[in-house]
């Protein structure tokens, strides 16, 4: 009867840092930590047994938990790091919000409506930036008693992307971005074949447009006017869109080909799209 209650009151004392250690084992821990909760599980055992011959719950239950709660402090300190690495703070959630209302933003999305720009490649970047997730609730203590974020229920070594250091960089692809459009805009519209379609603009569509062939530069912000101006200065071109995804396609279901054969799938690729199109208006986009 003593060796029960002594297994009893041993179970009951350990129970608590065992349930956790059970739950934080089903998450891909770091080797090192994953190695010694093996060993801590063999200790365990062996505590476990001496109690057979001591019949003393108290001591054992004391030592597994000694034991249990240098892994726990060490698996909580490791959580909060990976935690930071998938989460924005406070401050960087704001810069988010910067971000998505930022003039850069705008002027890209007035811009997507001009048919020869990649607009797609905008839309990608938004939903990167979109999916960052934000969590600044989490702290130590929280971790006491339950083993993941009970805000945004983190589970560590998920395949969530880090989000530490994106907001630097879909800042500087948005940049880049902006400045990608504005030159291929300023050359489409610099084209001097295109300079009789100015007299079907409207005087205040002229000077925007003509301010921007001087300068180069945006009006601040891009506006509709801007936008509207331009699309009738460019109906002077037929675009022609040619799909990326299909055209690497019909490059790589060829396989390994000699000179010949590749200029003849990529000249039928080309001849299908511009059929029927006026080559002196013809202008080619690869989106
Ligand atoms: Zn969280």
């Amino acid at each position: 009867m003593k060796i029960v209650k002594a297994y009893q009151n041993f179970a009951g004392k350990c129970k608590d840092h065992v349930t956790y250690m059970m739950n934080i084992s089903a998450y891909a821990l770091p080797e090192d930590l994953q190695n010694d909760i093996n060993a801590a599980k063999e200790r365990f055992g062996s505590i476990r047994d001496e109690i057979a011959g001591t019949c003393d719950g108290d001591s054992a239950a004391s030592r597994v938990n000694n034991l249990l709660q240098g892994l726990k402090k060490r698996y909580i300190d490791w959580y909060l790091a990976e935690h930071a690495k998938h989460r924005l703070d406070i401050k960087e959630s704001k810069r988010k919000n910067q971000l998505m209302q930022s003039g850069t933003r705008s002027d890209l999305s007035r811009l997507e409506e001009i048919d020869f720009l990649p607009g797609a490649k905008l839309s990608a970047l938004e939903t990167e930036l979109a999916r960052l997730k934000t969590c600044y609730e989490l702290t130590p203590d929280k971790l006491n008693s339950v083993t993941v974020c009970s805000s945004c229920k983190f589970v560590p070594g998920s395949a969530e992307p880090i989000v530490k250091g994106q907001l630097d960089s879909i800042e500087e692809r948005m940049e880049g971005m902006l400045a990608e459009w504005t030159k291929s805009l300023h050359d489409t519209v610099s084209d001097p074949t295109l300079s009789d379609q100015m007299q079907y603009l409207t005087a205040e569509q002229q000077s925007r447009l003509k301010a921007f062939i001087d300068t180069a530069e945006l009006p601040e912000p891009v506006d509709v006017y801007f936008i509207e101006a331009v699309k009738k200065y460019i109906t002077g071109f037929d675009v022609v869109t040619i799909d990326s995804a299909k055209l690497l396609e019909t490059l790589i279901k060829r396989g390994p080909c000699n000179e010949d054969d590749f200029r003849k799938a990529f000249n039928d690729l080309l001849s299908q799209a511009i059929r029927g199109k006026d080559k002196s208006k013809l202008r080619i986009v690869v989106k």
